[in-house]
């Protein structure tokens, strides 16, 4: 059996038309302002009551939760939909492709997801509305329900490792893939440089959707350059239409 099974890895700029910035990459916003990474910075955040206060207001004044899929999403979702076997692997945490219709467990959130929230200690998870309402209720620091332990958003803060599970998940869809597109990242990043490379040496087929040159762009079969809300529906039309 040769069934395509397409794997799409995406980073931010497959989220930029959904008005989400660019947080974490090598030049985004966190990373340009020391103050704003501290906000995200597991030993900060555990270890300061004020940082934790302003975490959660900056995140009580973010619309990200707002935000809605864009094409680029919705072409990702229709594939899927068309029967084609597609695994996203991810380095958002806006949960924008589970909204546009794939299936929670086809998509691996390297990073975590700004859409929950989990008690370090007792690991209890729950969804990041409940957390922003007691926020409204005026709570600055909400405390897990459960044993009191500090809440944080199911996001890979800087300093955490990634979770050793979804990694070898992503690991494995790589290798096995026979299709790799990279959307919307720079691939300067670990884990996902080193996935575009491991998709290339287990022959996969390499296609690289950036605005901006990546260190992969050599490797890759092809590489387009164009807006990715245009040039991503177009691509995925076109592996749709070879696989059957
Ligand atoms: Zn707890």
């Amino acid at each position: 059996m040769n069934r395509p099974l397409v794997a799409i890895l995406s980073g931010a700029g497959i989220s930029t038309d959904s008005g989400i910035p660019d947080y974490r990459g090598p030049n985004g916003l966190w990373r340009r302002d020391p103050e704003a990474e501290k906000l995200v910075t597991y030993d900060h955040y555990m270890g300061d009551p004020e940082i934790r206060r302003r975490s959660w207001r900056m995140r009580r004044q973010n619309q990200a939760l707002d935000a809605e899929p864009n094409a680029a999403h919705l072409a990702v979702a229709e594939l899927e939909r068309s029967g084609t076997a597609v695994r996203v692997i991810t380095q958002n945490v806006d949960g924008l492709h589970q909204l546009a219709g794939v299936p929670g467990r086809k998509v691996l959130e390297l990073h975590g997801t700004a859409r929950s929230v989990v008690c370090t200690k007792c690991h209890a998870r729950g969804p990041m509305d409940d957390a922003l309402a007691r926020l409204d209720a005026g709570e600055e620091d909400p405390p897990c329900l459960e044993c009191g332990g500090i809440l944080k958003p199911a996001t890979v803060m800087f300093g955490e490792r990634l979770d050793p599970v979804v990694l070898g998940e992503a690991l494995a869809i790589t290798k096995a893939c026979t299709v790799f597109v990279a959307v919307g990242t720079s691939l300067q990043v670990q884990p996902a440089a080193g996935l575009a490379g491991v998709a290339a040496d287990h022959g996969a087929r390499l296609i690289v959707v950036n605005a901006e040159p990546t260190p992969y762009d050599d490797l890759a079969d092809e590489v387009l350059r164009e807006p990715i809300g245009t040039a991503l529906p177009r691509l995925l039309r076109s592996l749709h239409d070879e696989s059957t």
